[in-house]
């Protein structure tokens, strides 16, 4: 049984936009996926559909096995969703919000409360759990929209940005919890603008462009099919030019680094052979592009653009 399985799903708004044009995805249960891509590409749609907030237009979506037209109540049940818009109720008390979303999968009030508590805590947020909603950061509104929609323990964890603006630290410490439930068996698909967040979380991605997926794939496999790297070396001492290396492409930025393209064939070893040939000396080395990011803008280049 998959976590989720997504069959020929299209999605027609009533206006005409075509936003799904028979898509397909299959999630393993214990997944760690990423949604990808552009603005307008149909993630948000798929997301409505999924969590039954929108209408599909044709196909099917099964959560756990259970199918969102026959078995809706069930699929909800194993599905917790984070959304990408804040919308708690500001005005409302942290711990009331999350005991609340309990009573509506019909928690019993003690497990209602042992749950918030849990998640609370987990979540850094029980210190503030009889403050309104408003009082909060907005990273903490993202975090108490995470401890709600675990509250009922879904199997399936769906989180639509859920670092969009938040700060590196807080994303950070976001992140080691979403790999904490997974490695404790929530299956997490997430959406997001930070490809770095997917390359260091997501084990599966795909990539979704105009209504259509135009890549599923392990995120391995799609980190392999990279022909290009990009290296930025810190030198011992000052260049004047960028060093003539065979078989690199070489930079120099005006920061006074040194630029290296290597090609996929290529190893590292021969970088810095040639490097000790013209003495140059690394202090330090870093990857500059962020390399999903490079597939991705090769991937959806040469698409047409989703009509709006
Ligand atoms: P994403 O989340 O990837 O940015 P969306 O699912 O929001 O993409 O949008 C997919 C396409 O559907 C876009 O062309 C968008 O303009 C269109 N769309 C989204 N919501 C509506 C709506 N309520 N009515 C009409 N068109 C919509």
């Amino acid at each position: 049984m998959k976590a989720l399985s997504i069959k020929n799903l299209t999605k027609t708004y009533a206006n005409g936009n075509q936003a799904l044009k028979g898509i397909n995805i299959d999630v393993e249960p214990g997944d760690f996926c990423a949604l990808l891509g552009p603005n307008g590409a149909g993630k948000t749609t798929a997301i409505g559909i999924i969590s039954s907030l929108v209408n599909k237009t044709s196909g099917s979506v099964e959560i756990f096995g259970h199918s969102i037209d026959t078995e809706l109540e069930a699929a909800k049940t194993h599905l917790g969703l984070v959304p990408q818009e804040i919308n708690l109720n500001l005005w409302e008390g942290v711990a009331n919000i999350v005991r609340t979303q309990a009573g509506y999968y019909g928690l019993p009030r003690k497990l209602a409360d042992e749950r918030t508590e849990k998640y609370l805590r987990e979540l850094r947020l029980w210190d503030r759990r009889n403050d309104a909603a408003r009082s909060l950061s907005g990273g903490m509104k993202r975090r108490l929209m995470i401890a709600r929609a675990l509250v009922h323990e879904p199997r399936l964890l769906i989180l639509d940005e859920p670092t969009a603006g938040v700060d590196i630290e807080i994303r950070r410490s976001m992140w080691d919890y979403l790999q904490r439930i997974n490695a404790e068996g929530t299956t997490i698909i997430l959406t997001t603008h930070y490809l770095e967040e997917a390359e260091s979380l997501c084990r599966h991605v795909a990539i979704i462009d105009g209504g259509e997926i135009i890549e599923d794939a392990p995120m391995s496999s799609v980190l392999r099919q990279l022909q290009r790297e990009v290296f930025v070396l810190n030198i011992d001492g000052e260049l004047r030019e960028a060093p003539t290396l065979s078989g690199f492409e070489t930079s120099l930025r005006d920061d006074g680094d040194l630029e290296v393209v290597t090609s996929k064939d290529r190893r590292l070893n021969d970088l810095f052979a040639e490097l000790d040939r013209n003495d140059i000396r690394v202090v330090s080395l870093r990857n500059k592009a962020n390399r999903l990011e490079e597939l991705f803008m090769g991937l959806v280049e040469n698409k047409p653009g989703p009509a709006e």
